[in-house]
């Protein structure tokens, strides 16, 4: 059974940047939706697998990747929020960022730009690609179109109305700067950390 991941600030630490009444309908309802789901559906392909009854396969995979995904990347956007209290790239991380964008600025103007220019419902993701050995910025349509295989998100951003259409209606610019306020580096770290001990450079 997948949990939903706790939250380790109080849901009004992100004001005045994410309110607590967006952040409470976002985490206690739109979340929780998925990982619900998500659960149904592992429950009905086990039992698919059980009736040997595969004559819904197809609705219950499309299940899987729309709720799974969107319960992964919202468990990854929570962690990597927090309160406004300065956190920075690790120097092993601001290493990578230079290597693979130039510098600080330039991933910041990149990750800002694809974020607002997400078509409709979707995600801007900073990911490392495996393969490549290197940091991308990609846009996610929905929870689970247009991604790269092989890559760990490390930094995510929620661009669903969802995520800021109560406090910023149409002033997307504006969610997506306040974004940076409450960004939690920490984390972001230590996501990098791992991908650093698993995959030696
Ligand atoms: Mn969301």
């Amino acid at each position: 059974m997948l949990k939903m991941v706790e939250l380790s600030y109080p849901t009004n630490a992100l004001e005045p940047y994410y309110s607590q009444e967006t952040l409470e309908l976002h985490y206690q309802i739109l979340y929780k939706g998925y990982v619900d789901n998500t659960n149904k559906t592992q429950e009905q392909l086990a039992e698919a697998r059980k009736n040997k009854n595969f004559s819904n396969i197809k609705c219950l995979e499309k299940n899987l990747s729309f709720f799974g995904a969107g319960a992964i990347l919202h468990e990854k956007f929570f962690e990597n929020l927090g309160p406004a209290i300065p956190s920075t790239p690790s120097m092993a991380l601001m290493e990578q960022i230079i290597k693979d964008f130039g510098n600080f600025a330039a991933f910041k103007e990149q990750f800002t730009n694809v974020a607002i220019q997400v078509e409709a419902s979707g995600w801007c993701l900073l990911v490392w690609v495996r393969t490549w050995n290197k940091l991308e910025i990609l846009q996610c349509e929905k929870h689970q179109n247009l991604t790269l295989w092989d890559c760990i998100p490390i930094l995510v951003l929620d661009m669903w109305e969802h995520s800021y259409y109560l406090q910023y209606k149409t002033k997307r610019p504006e969610y997506v700067q306040n974004f940076w306020n409450i960004v939690n580096w920490n984390i972001v770290n230590k996501r990098w950390g791992k991908i650093q001990k698993k995959d030696a450079r």
